[in-house]
């Protein structure tokens, strides 16, 4: 990973990559492989078993695709303020993720724009991701 970048980790579990003030979502790229993941094979590869030494980890755009989304009314992860609305999304380098998605469902249809916010992070430690319809200007 680029030297500007550290790694952080997420309340959520995800793993973010920082550069200063600006987070990225943190994906993995394996050497004996090339399977890129996200979030990130913190673990060794998933596919392959190659140990962690052979992953690479990658900042990435936080851009994706929404694939679809539910809303959920039972508080299944702890501290979690329902309702609240899951989404699958395919992010453009790829991988597909399940994050929290920021407007209600009736906002969503399948296929539009979506982009990562962190939100809630501290100064020493990632937050969530929770992803946005694009803005316009960004389409
Ligand atoms: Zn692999």
């Amino acid at each position: 990973m680029d030297e500007h970048f550290e790694r952080a980790e997420g309340a959520d579990g995800w793993i973010a990559a920082r550069n200063g003030d600006e987070w990225h979502v943190l994906g993995s790229r394996c050497r004996s492989c090339a399977r890129l993941a996200a979030p990130a094979d913190r673990f060794g590869c998933l596919q392959c078993g190659a140990p962690t030494e052979q992953v690479d980890f990658l900042p990435l755009s936080g851009r994706g695709t929404l694939l679809n989304a539910v809303t959920v009314f039972q508080p299944l992860i702890a501290d979690a303020t329902v309702p609240l609305v899951i989404g699958r999304i395919a992010l453009e380098e790829g991988p597909v993720v399940s994050a929290q998605i920021g407007v209600e469902e009736e906002q969503l249809s399948p296929g539009m724009a979506l982009q990562a916010e962190m939100v809630g992070a501290s100064a020493s430690a990632a937050g969530a991701w929770r992803f946005n319809p694009a803005e316009e200007a960004r389409a």
